[in-house]
């Protein structure tokens, strides 16, 4: 028979992370229909269940996934929309596990580039790696996301900057999704770092990845956005201005990493460009601020990058609340200065370094993630947006960012499939 939908999910709460003004969004219903991988409906309270059993493929008790004690009521977990990591590497050769004790053994940074360490190290091991390899690597790491209920992850090139190892990072990230219950969106980063073979011409590079790389690699339909390192040890404002023209020749939306080392007016360049995010802004005035808010650009924090690197500048959280910036929370998973393949932990630093607020900081690894890779379709719970939940056996969705890294959903709908 033709069912009206496919599953019915009953007997939870709904953190939906809409703006309805209750805390975490959480709806008064208990019950959720999915059709064809999207929300169809919530039923009521008062809707006799049982007529919608009937109109259902299969439903769920949630109650039945976790463990009960003899005590009435029965304990509901709560749904949460799926994570989404707006803001990983987590495409590359190697690792810096060899560098990072080097380091705490007393190595000068200065050692370590000398014995080929650093970025310029990962990219040499990058293009040194075929893509069987970097699949594989790529896969375990994706995965640990996966386990804490992440459904969709943004990975960047920027490991290879030639051509031949970009387009070969972005078709590994990309084809993660038949290995993993995930959606992937893919950031072109050629603008990362300056390659050996275009030492102390940066400009000529800017060249190359605008007349070259960039087009190449949208005439293939590679990348979903295109981004930048604004920084002195990066790229100038006047350099990422071409990139970004370029970008927008071709329909790419831009994102930047900037002001994460100083205060270089990237994101005041990239919010005049209607950039979806700006990332890291450690740095970001507080006056360049209401700019962020009239472009409707994110505010990416990345807490993993922060503790790393022992920062001590904080990203201007009070005036970005105070203006009303969405702020995201993303691992910012990358070899170097993040090798955190936690989006909880991220969460639990978002407001231990950060001071969010656990419900800020779950809205910003959902529905503001969501918005700074520029998907309207996801990040909360509601009719017509995908069905990519998870079910936790907490309280209060609080407790998934106050204890550090404690919880496994107990179960992860992607696009209504139960995986
Ligand atoms: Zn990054």
């Amino acid at each position: 028979m033709d069912y009206q939908y496919d599953t019915l999910i009953y007997n939870v709460r709904i953190a939906s992370m809409q703006d309805n003004g209750f805390p975490y969004g959480e709806l008064a219903t208990t019950a959720i229909a999915i059709k064809d991988g999207n929300i169809a409906a919530f039923i009521s309270r008062d809707a006799s269940l049982n007529d919608v059993f009937e109109q259902a493929h299969s439903v769920i008790d949630a109650t039945t996934l976790i463990p009960q004690t003899e005590a009435e009521p029965l304990k509901l977990p709560w749904l949460l929309p799926g994570f989404v990591d707006c803001h990983t590497h987590l495409v590359y050769g190697g690792n810096r596990a060899e560098e990072f004790e080097m380091r705490l053994q007393g190595a000068s940074y200065v050692d370590i580039a000398q014995r080929g360490g650093g970025i310029k190290g990962t990219v040499e091991k990058t293009r040194r790696a075929d893509e069987h390899t970097l699949l594989n690597t790529a896969i375990k790491r994706a995965k640990r996301l996966c386990e804490e209920g992440v459904t969709t992850i943004e990975v960047k090139s920027g490991y290879g900057l030639d051509l031949d190892t970009e387009v070969r990072m972005l078709r590994v990230a990309k084809s993660l999704e038949q290995h993993l219950p995930v959606s992937i969106q893919t950031t072109y980063l050629g603008a990362h770092a300056l390659p050996n073979e275009f030492n102390d011409a940066p400009d000529k590079y800017i060249d190359f990845i605008c007349d070259e790389a960039l087009p190449h690699i949208a005439s293939l339909n590679l990348a979903d956005a295109v981004d930048v390192f604004c920084e002195t040890i990066g790229f100038s404002t006047s350099q990422i201005e071409r990139v970004f023209n370029c970008a927008q020749q071709y329909g790419l939306p831009i994102k930047a990493h900037v002001e994460q080392l100083s205060d270089s007016k990237g994101a005041v360049l990239a919010a005049k460009y209607g950039a979806l995010s700006v990332d890291h802004i450690e740095y970001l005035a507080d006056s360049d601020i209401p700019l962020l808010a009239q472009n409707g650009t994110v505010a990416v924090l990345l807490p993993g990058a922060f503790y790393y690197l022992n920062e001590v500048q904080k990203p201007p959280v009070d005036a970005l609340r105070a203006h009303n910036v969405p702020m995201a929370i993303a691992t910012d998973f990358n070899p170097g200065s993040s090798p955190l393949a936690s989006i909880l932990t991220a969460i639990n630093m978002g407001c231990v370094l950060f001071q969010l607020t656990p419900e800020e900081a779950l809205r910003g690894a959902t529905a503001h993630a969501a918005s700074a890779l520029g998907l309207q379709d996801r990040g909360v719970i509601d009719t017509g947006k995908l069905a990519d939940l998870t079910l936790w056996d907490i309280e209060t969705p609080a407790e998934l960012a106050y204890c550090i890294n404690g919880h496994r959903p107990v179960a992860v709908f992607k696009e209504g499939k139960h995986v």
